[in-house]
């Protein structure tokens, strides 16, 4: 089998360090083709020396030049760009098969897009671009023939669970193939338990500290609001094609199942395995085949027990905008997403607080926009709107100190 060329979009982040070491264990299966990183150049320096790809892409055209330089002094070829120019060059270039979508935010949208309509296997872990861009995006994988993967895990495991003629050419309806239903686990991250009077005091740094996943910032804040969730719900609805009623969301505190598909029969598909990026990773770099991804199986004996309960939407409020976000349609799926991007921003910027969050999302939404979406300009439109908005109401919040 010849070698597989790589893109990797946000290489220094959390996913994309996991990427790197499934990578670094199937050398005759995987080459790097690109890097790229936003503001850790120093650490994308590191990765280029060891992984030595073709290209590396940096924010801005000082920062390349700068690590050019560096790179010649080490003696390394790898030519370096900047931009967003150069994150849609090194996605959608002929010689690369896969492209990790693993930028945060909806800064990973056209990179991503880009991808899909090269015709690449992407490899998604940035949910935010799907739920930014929906039904947009999902066409361009259609209409160009790309094959789209879901990294995150919960997405990983409901494809996992699916019928394998479905996997093969990812099209058709699920809910005429006996799928009768979607359930979307999630551990209800660190405050779980908290009493909800006591969340407007919590912390960044306490927020941050999933009990059972290391993650990067925004989406381990994600979790702790269940926003990431929410954004979850909406990008299963996306990815196979299901109705929001079709799923269902379930905490469960272990992490050890990471979705599950109940069929008609009463069948309820599950997978189960450790808490660790790098299995839905392998997982899709090397479906429809399966290799090493350096994650040690469940030892069963040291698993308790396993609970589940419902949501509680009192203590998860940006879950539930998140699906009636869902219900209502793509322009309130777009603008939540971005007015939670600007929240959270200020929230780890120490000048909101954690519960501001769900409060200025919820204020955005009251809001609304009045641009329909016709295509992808409309998407960044609202994107736009979205953050100002946001902007400010998290400033109000800020010196009227609510
Ligand atoms: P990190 O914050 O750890 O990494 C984000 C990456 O994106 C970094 O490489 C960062 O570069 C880069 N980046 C940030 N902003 C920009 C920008 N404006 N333009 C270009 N690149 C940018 O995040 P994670 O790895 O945790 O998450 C990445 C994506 O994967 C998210 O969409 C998240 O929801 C999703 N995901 C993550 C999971 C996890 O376990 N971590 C699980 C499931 C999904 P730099 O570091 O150099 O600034
Ligand atoms: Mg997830």
């Amino acid at each position: 089998m010849p070698l597989q060329q790589v893109t990797i979009l946000g290489a220094t982040g959390s996913i994309g360090v996991s990427t790197l070491d499934v990578v670094q264990r199937h050398p005759e299966r995987f080459s790097v083709f690109a890097l790229s990183s936003h503001s850790r150049v120093e650490k994308l320096y590191h990765q280029i020396l060891a992984f030595r790809p073709r290209y590396a892409v940096v924010a801005t055209a000082e920062q390349a030049q700068q690590l050019q330089q560096q790179l010649k002094a080490a003696q390394c070829d790898t030519e370096v760009l900047s931009g967003p120019e150069g994150l849609v060059a090194v996605s959608s270039a002929a010689e690369v098969d896969q492209v990790m979508a693993a930028i945060v935010g909806a800064a990973g949208l056209l990179p991503t897009l880009a991808a899909a309509q090269a015709g690449k296997r992407v490899l998604l872990a940035n949910k935010e671009s799907l739920v930014s861009a929906g039904k947009l995006f999902m066409d361009a994988v259609r209409d160009h023939g790309a094959e789209l993967l879901p990294i995150d895990s919960e997405h990983n495991a409901i494809f996992q669970c699916l019928p394998a003629q479905w996997q093969a050419q990812q099209q058709g309806k699920l809910f005429e193939r006996g799928v009768s239903k979607i359930l979307l686990t999630g551990s209800g991250g660190p405050f779980r338990e908290t009493p909800i009077a006591e969340l407007a005091g919590k912390t960044p740094a306490q927020a941050v500290a999933h009990p059972n996943w290391s993650m990067g910032q925004k989406i381990s804040v994600d979790s702790a609001t269940m926003m990431n969730k929410g954004l979850e719900f909406i990008e299963a609805c996306r990815l196979f094609d299901a109705r929001p009623d079709q799923i269902e969301v379930v905490i469960h505190p272990q992490s050890v199942i990471h979705s599950m598909v109940q069929y008609s029969d009463g069948s309820v598909l599950a997978q189960l395995g450790q808490p660790d990026m790098r299995t839905p990773i392998a997982h899709a770099m090397m479906f429809p085949e399966r290799g090493q991804s350096g994650v040690e199986p469940l030892n069963f004996a040291d698993i308790a027990k396993l609970d589940f309960l419902p949501p509680d939407f009192d203590r998860y409020p940006c879950l539930r905008l998140a699906i009636e976000a869902c219900q209502q349609d793509q322009e309130s799926c777009t603008l939540l997403n971005a007015a939670n991007e600007i929240s959270v921003e200020r929230f780890l910027a120490g000048q909101i607080r954690f519960t501001d969050i769900a409060a200025v999302n919820g204020e955005v939404m009251a809001a609304g926009s009045d641009i329909r979406i016709a295509n992808l300009e409309d998407v960044l439109a609202i994107d736009q709107q979205g953050r100002q908005l946001a902007a400010q109401f998290c400033a109000q919040r800020q010196r009227e100190g609510v």
